[in-house]
Order: C-alpha cells, then sequence, then structure tokens
C-alpha cells in the first residue's frame, strides 16, 4: 500500500510499504477514507518527539471503512469507523476507570521503558506517533490495522459523512476535554491561547458548557476569525500585552479559567521565549511553555488552568509561585478518547456541535509531503487538512 512516512526532521515521503495484516485476534483493518494532519504531527516533523525511526507511518486521526477483522472483533466488514488515537485494552485499572490514555497494556513493555525513565511510570499508547507510544503504524495510508478493535473504535451511522466525524478521533474530544478540565461554570470568562483545531474546539466547547466570555489568543488572523465566529473575543498577542487586556475585559479579576492549547512549540516574543527556543535548539531544554506561563499568571485567583497542548520533557521557569499563591488549580492529559466519543457523536447527529468549518484543505495521500509543508509554513491559509488516500480513485 502507500503510506505517508517519516524520515527526519522536515522529511516526510509517501512510500510504498508492506500492507498491515491482522497479528491478533482483536484486530480489525481498515481502509481510510480520510485522515487528517494533527498540530501535534508538527512536533515529529520538527522532530521534537524522541524514538522517531525512518519509515514510521505517521496518522492518529482517522477513519475508514471495515475491510477485515480478526476472530474477536465485534466489527463487520463494510462499516464505516472512525478509530480514536488512544490505544487501549479496555481491561486494564486505567481503562476501567475511563483513563483510557494512560492504558497500562497497550504501549508494549519493549517500547514503554523510556518513558518508564522520563515520567516514573510507561506511558499509554498512541498511534502514529512514535515508539515511545507503542509504535503502532498511523494511518495516513490506505490502510490502518486497529488494535483492540472491541474497545476504540466508533461505529457511524449513515448519512453523516467523513468531514463530520473525523475528528471524534482526536481533536474534537481533546477540545471538548479541556473545556471539561476547566471546570467550567455559568457564567464563567474563559481564555483560550492558541486558536489551532484543539483551541477552536475548546472555544466551542466552553460556550456549549456554559461559559458567558471566551477570550481567543493568537496570532493567525485567519485563526482569530475562526474564533470570533464561533463567538469568541479575539485577542492579537503581537497587538496588545495579554495580561493587561485579560485584566481590563474581566474588571481587573481576571479570567475564570485559562486554556493552554498551544503547548512545547510556543511561539511568542518574550524574553523568557526567546531563551527557550535558544535552549531548545541546544539541547539544554525541550519545551517552550510560554503560553503556559502566560495562562498561569493572567489565571484570576482561585481559578483554574487546563493543558491540552502536548509537553514532552522539562519546562524552565514555570511560575510555581504564582500558581501556589493564587490557589490555581491545574489539569492536563492526554485525552481519553473513548470516553466522550458515543456523548459527542450524538450531539454531531443533533448539530449542537460544528465540526467541518475549521477544515480548510482536502488533499490525496501523495500530496501529504507538500500538505505538511503547508501546515508547517503556512498556519494562517492552513486551518486542517484532510488526506482522502482514496482521493484520486473517486476522480478517476
Ligand atoms: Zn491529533
Ligand atoms: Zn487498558
Amino acid at each position: 500500500m502507500r503510506a505517508l512516512t517519516w524520515q527526519g526532521r522536515h522529511d516526510v515521503r509517501v512510500e510504498t510499504v508492506p500492507d498491515p495484516e491482522i497479528v491478533n485476534p482483536r484486530d480489525a483493518i481498515i481502509r481510510i477514507t480520510s485522515t487528517a494532519i494533527c498540530g501535534s504531527d508538527l512536533h515529529l516533523y520538527d522532530g521534537y518527539i524522541p524514538t522517531m525511526r525512518a519509515g514510521d507511518i505517521l496518522g492518529h486521526e482517522n477513519m475508514g471503512e471495515v475491510v477485515e477483522v480478526g476472530a474477536k472483533s465485534p466489527l463487520k466488514k463494510g462499516q464505516r469507523v472512525v478509530i480514536p488515537f488512544t490505544v487501549s485494552c479496555g481491561d486494564c485499572f486505567f481503562c476501567k476507570k475511563q483513563q483510557y490514555s494512560a492504558c497500562d497494556n497497550a504501549n508494549p513493555a519493549t517500547t514503554s521503558d523510556m518513558s518508564e525513565t522520563l515520567y516514573g511510570y510507561p506511558m499509554g499508547a498512541a498511534l502514529g506517533y512514535a515508539h515511545l507510544t507503542g509504535g503502532y503504524a498511523g494511518g495516513q495510508a490506505e490502510y490502518l490495522r486497529v488494535p483492540y478493535s472491541d474497545v476504540g473504535p466508533i461505529v457511524i451511522p449513515d448519512g453523516l459523512e467523513d468531514d463530520k466525524v473525523l475528528f471524534l478521533s482526536d481533536i474534537l474530544p481533546t477540545g471538548w476535554m479541556a473545556a471539561e478540565n476547566a471546570e467550567i461554570e455559568e457564567g464563567d470568562t474563559v481564555a483560550v491561547w492558541g486558536c489551532g483545531p484543539v483551541g477552536l474546539f475548546a472555544i466551542q466547547s466552553a460556550l456549549i458548557m456554559g461559559a458567558h466570555k471566551v477570550i481567543a489568543i493568537d496570532h493567525y488572523a485567519a485563526r482569530l476569525d475562526l474564533a470570533k465566529r464561533l463567538g469568541a473575543e479575539i485577542l492579537d498577542y503581537r497587538e496588545v500585552d495579554v495580561r493587561e487586556a485579560l485584566f481590563e475585559m474581566t474588571g481587573g479579576i481576571g479570567p475564570d479559567a485559562c486554556i493552554d492549547c498551544v503547548g512545547m512549540e510556543s511561539h511568542g516574543l518574550g524574553i523568557d521565549n526567546l531563551v527557550d527556543t535558544a535552549k531548545a535548539h541546544t539541547f539544554l531544554g525541550t519545551d517552550r511553555p510560554a503560553a503556559l506561563r502566560q495562562a498561569i499568571l493572567a489565571c484570576r485567583k482561585g481559578g483554574r488552568v487546563s493543558v491540552p497542548g502536548v509537553y514532552g520533557g522539562m519546562a524552565d521557569k514555570f511560575p510555581i509561585g504564582a500558581f501556589m499563591e493564587k490557589g490555581l488549580t491545574l489539569k492536563t492529559g492526554q485525552t481519553h478518547v473513548q470516553k466522550y466519543s458515543q456523548k459527542l457523536l450524538e450531539m454531531i447527529g443533533e448539530d449542537k456541535i460544528d465540526t467541518t468549518f475549521l477544515i480548510s484543505h482536502h488533499a490525496s495521500l501523495e500530496e501529504g509531503p507538500s500538505m505538511y509543508r503547508h501546515w508547517h509554513d503556512d498556519q494562517d491559509e492552513y486551518t486542517k487538512i484532510v488526506l482522502k488516500p482514496g482521493m484520486e480513485r473517486v476522480a478517476a
């Protein structure tokens, strides 16, 4: 089959690779109909995630048609399914608590050792996201092996096209869990750093959960415009002092909740971010947490900070004093996708959530490498890219 493979920093290629096979009775194979490029794929593209190997197949936001099933898969050939990016066994201590991204079984011992050293315990597993998280092949390809196909995939009813449901795989539940972690109460003011896809879904979710005012922070005009269309007030951090603006917009109190949808590769003009960038480039530090620092400093006393943005290593100058003295609550984590799938699918079916507004480009799989370049370089124009491996065939 054809698949988009990682070869090194800023080098992805579409190559012919062996077709995936059923290796466990709980597996299924799907023919990919839609697979999105995620903001977190840029961390791989930029070479910030260790344990990538040349030839690894990328892609963790996948859906398609079931074409083969193992003896213990409940799926049926021909069903349309969306696949959570989290690979979870469904049976362990964590899965039973619906903490699917912490699954203790899905990340094989041979690949989880490094994360145990880094984080104290082995990480859970994800599709298409380095050997640190299991080394599972991703779905930016014609076919995908779905492990634990009895736990993850959600069957899509007829009549809901791919663009409406594809993001159940990651960014929609990620935005939703970010808002849930912000413990939003009726009437709250919520500030969201980063208007990428996760930020936009966090904004939409916060408003659904009863936020009175959502303030979106970014510097890309098109992304701020999408946030505005959802009902957010917007701040361009190049034009205003974010903390001062938030202070004024909240009557001097500060936002009740702050959501960092930026993560480890923060842009920013502050001296702290310039130092972080220099350290990251010289391997003296790994993460650039400028957005997180700002969120902690801007948050009101007794407020909540939610972090769906991805961090991987060590952060410098974490404002622990502000965090403690203001009595903040911090919640974060990889998304427990399976916990939210059914509820969010129903909300999509009832038109309570729109997921299509942020898609800027559809492209064939063969166009993948150029799409990665655009996703990296032209973020104002490319707000979300969906690859369609069958696209040429459809056109022919
Ligand atoms: Zn993603
Ligand atoms: Zn588990």
